[in-house]
């Protein structure tokens, strides 16, 4: 919002299911879109007598979640029954985390156009999944279906809930924090982050104050928003809704809401419960989780570097944008595919290709760099070429074609095919010459001053030589030579 009078206030929730092979509290396969209830066994369909057991890969994916958000790891943390009701949750309960969670506080930095952000992480807790519920019959909602349908292989799949401080201030601040947060945990393989297909959700907890007061105003809760672009859109419709709530003398009423996409509107789906009404009780079939001190710091010694600074690195040591960091850090691959071009070319030079043409060819063939004919080596080879004046911008981007298609060494292929730049400068003048006599009533009209005409001299020796004039080189000798001839 542009309103002066009035601060956001907003913290995050999210839920990611973690990357094991098995669920959170029995041996049933994950398996996304397999038949109905085919993974399930007497656990996780809470059945009378049926005991639960911790995924300890659950526990270390977490654990490294939790060094990676700058969190504590505490000595010990328990598990809680969350007391509800709801079709795609047997137990009547869930398996969760509440005042002994596995990670403890932390701050997690991230990067934005303007410089560097913390946000507090309040904690971050391991839980079950509910069951996955379908409505069929009217309009795909609750309300009004004619059937319902409960899919047990997704009831217990694990989930680590990310907790943030309310640190920060708009829509644009949640979605910049929330893309480096998924980066960062599908990079280390917590989690694939599949937004849309729901494998990581994200709620928002909104309130408002006027500026210059500490005191925060009354929350509301945004559920499942499952893309950056409708938890920034959802975030400041929100904002605004409360904002004209409050300056007509109206208050905001605590509740869970739902932001509509297609309509921009935002229903209310519930009044909020409070932790109390949950009951929750320590989980007496599952031992407390004490890890093992070395082992919690050996998983922190064997940290990769975190994409927040790797782009810091960047930014620093190779003098790149911010935007090229973020661009060029979406995978570890394409991250080390990078590095590798950077470390033979002008780093510059090199995440431009790589954003640019390289990306531009490659998507016609439908490949990615690193599995492309296109080597980190002869990349950089092409580039050297260009910055050398040895070949032509239009016959590099030729040179880089055929690599794209059959792979080789661009030397050879220069040389072969005759595509080396003409790098004797007698040759340019002679060419100039010969076309501005060729074209004399263009040849005029630039002398009397119609500067755009040195275009069409370039595009004409590019068109004599085959591309192997340098461009820049021809149009100065144009400007030079016309006034002479
Ligand atoms: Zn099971």
């Amino acid at each position: 919002m542009s309103d002066t009078r009035w601060e956001a206030v907003i913290g995050i929730e999210i839920h990611a299911q973690l990357l094991t092979a098995t669920k959170m509290f029995c041996g049933c396969r994950l398996s996304f879109g397999d038949d109905p209830n085919t993974h399930t066994c007497p656990i996780c369909l809470a059945h009378p007598g049926a005991l639960p057991v911790t995924n300890a890969e659950a526990v270390r994916l977490a654990i490294i979640a939790g060094h990676a958000l700058g969190c504590e790891i505490p000595e010990r943390s328990v598990f809680h029954r969350k007391n509800y009701f709801y079709p795609d949750l047997p137990k009547a309960y869930q398996i969760s985390q509440f005042d002994e969670p596995i990670c403890g506080p932390g701050r997690f930095r991230y990067l934005s156009d303007d410089g560097e952000h913390w946000v507090g992480i309040t904690r971050a807790h391991l839980e079950e999944d509910a069951a996955k519920l379908t409505h069929t019959g009217g309009d795909g909602r609750r309300a009004g279906a004619e059937r319902s349908s409960v899919d047990f292989n997704r009831g217990g799949t694990p989930l680590l809930e990310i907790v943030t401080e309310p640190d920060l201030r708009s829509g644009a601040e949640a979605s910049a924090f929330l893309k480096q947060l998924r980066q960062t945990l599908v990079q280390l393989g917590i989690t694939d982050g599949n937004m849309e297909q729901g494998s990581m959700r994200a709620d928002a907890n909104i309130s408002v104050r006027p500026v210059g007061q500490a005191e925060f105003g009354t929350k509301t809760e945004l559920k499942n928003m499952n893309s950056f672009t409708f938890l920034e859109r959802g975030i400041g419709a929100e904002i605004a809704r409360q904002i004209e709530i409050l300056e007509d003398g109206g208050s905001v009423v605590q509740e869970t809401l739902h932001f509509d996409p297609v309509t921009g509107d935002i229903h209310s789906l519930r009044s909020k419960e409070e932790a109390h009404d949950y009951r929750y009780f320590p989980e007496p079939d599952l031992v407390p989780v004490v890890p093992d001190r070395a082992w919690v710091d050996e998983i922190k010694a064997g940290l990769p570097e975190l994409p927040v600074d790797r782009r810091d690195r960047w930014r620093s040591d190779l003098g790149l944008t911010f935007e090229d960091a973020e661009v060029l850090s979406e995978s570890p691959e394409l991250a080390a595919y990078f590095e590798a071009v950077a470390s033979e070319a002008s780093p510059k030079s090199a995440a431009n290709w790589v954003r640019g043409e390289l990306r531009a060819q490659l998507r016609e063939v439908d490949q990615e760099p690193w599995e492309s004919n296109v080597t980190p080596s002869a990349l950089a080879a092409i580039i050297g070429m260009v910055e050398g004046r040895e070949v032509s911008m239009p016959n590099a981007k030729a040179v880089l074609a055929e690599v794209v298609e059959h792979g080789g060494d661009p030397a050879e292929i220069v040389e072969t095919k005759g595509l080396g730049a003409i790098s004797d400068d007698s040759e340019l003048v002679a060419l100039v010459d010969r076309l501005l006599a060729e074209h004399a009533d263009q040849a005029q009209q630039l002398r009397d001053g119609k500067d755009k005409l040195i275009g069409f001299f370039v595009g004409q020796a590019m068109k004599a030589t085959q591309g192997r004039a340098d461009p820049g080189r021809v149009g100065e000798l144009v400007r030079e030579r016309v006034h002479s001839a």
